[in-house]
């Protein structure tokens, strides 16, 4: 039985689709100040958890790159001792990369780090954005015995919690646009929340203070293997200066033309 004692969560706006709102004079999307979230969206007044937000300049996801990844892990590590959770809005494109990387970043994590978006934007009637939105910060503050139940990085995404860095995009259209081929669901949203606690990585009892990672090494491609593709067009890939490691995605069990 989770705990009811009032939760304090950090929520951290990034941008994406989720926090678009059509304009009603010109029917335009623009993004939506998340510092006015509770005159938008009262109904957030009924969890028992007391929100903060914390706004970056929202940008479309396809413009993230590593420096975005070290000012989250920054900002979680800083403000890491004031609260229960954190609830990362992020656009769905590349938000499997950024759970990911951080999941890898953060070390010695005891408290959760939900990312969650949406397929609809939050100011549009049918948005799947409301659900995500509240679901992720229940999750972020569920406790039991005090402590936190989920202590990962993961993806909240239409009634499914996953494993961050287990978890792929893989529709554009659907509203479960996230699957995670490998590892079970962390938990499964219906009626209740149902943790799938064998599952969930359990923080250590006397963990080591968190630790942040941020010296990344951005000198890696992912080169994806094609039937047709020229030996120049790998050749020059392996050629960019700096580079220093290759990720080659290949057929079947890891085979390539051997041309
Ligand atoms: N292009 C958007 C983004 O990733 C899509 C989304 O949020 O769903 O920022």
């Amino acid at each position: 039985m989770a705990e009811t004692s009032r939760a304090s969560i950090l929520l951290i706006y990034t941008g994406g689709t989720i926090g678009m709102k059509t304009n009603p004079e010109t029917g335009a999307l623009s993004p939506f100040d998340f510092n006015d979230m509770y005159e938008e969206f009262p109904y957030l007044r009924m969890l028992n958890v007391d929100i903060s937000v914390l706004h970056f300049k929202p940008i479309d996801s396809s413009n993230v790159t590593p420096a975005l990844w070290i000012e989250l892990a920054r900002l979680i590590r800083d403000s890491y001792a004031s609260f229960d959770g954190f609830v990362v809005l992020h656009g769905t494109d590349t938000m499997a990369y950024s759970a990911s990387a951080l999941s890898f970043m953060i070390e010695n994590l005891g408290k959760p780090v939900v990312f969650t978006g949406s397929q609809i934007p939050i100011g549009v009637l049918r948005t799947d954005g409301r659900e995500n939105l509240i679901t992720a910060i229940e999750i972020a503050a569920a406790k039991e015995g005090g402590r936190a139940v989920v202590p990962e990085v993961c993806i909240y995404f239409q009634n499914k919690l996953f494993r961050a860095n287990r978890t792929t995009k893989h529709s554009a259209e659907l509203l479960n646009a996230f699957r995670s081929d490998n590892y079970p669901a962390l938990a499964d949203v219906g009626v209740n929340i149902h943790y799938n606690e064998p599952f969930i990585r359990r923080a250590e009892e006397d963990s080591a203070p968190l630790r942040i990672a941020t010296a990344l090494e951005t000198g890696i491609e992912i080169v994806k293997i094609f039937p047709g593709m020229r030996p120049e067009t790998l050749g020059a890939m392996l050629r960019i200066p700096g580079v220093r490691g290759v990720v080659l995605e290949t057929y079947g069990a890891g085979n390539a033309p051997t041309a």
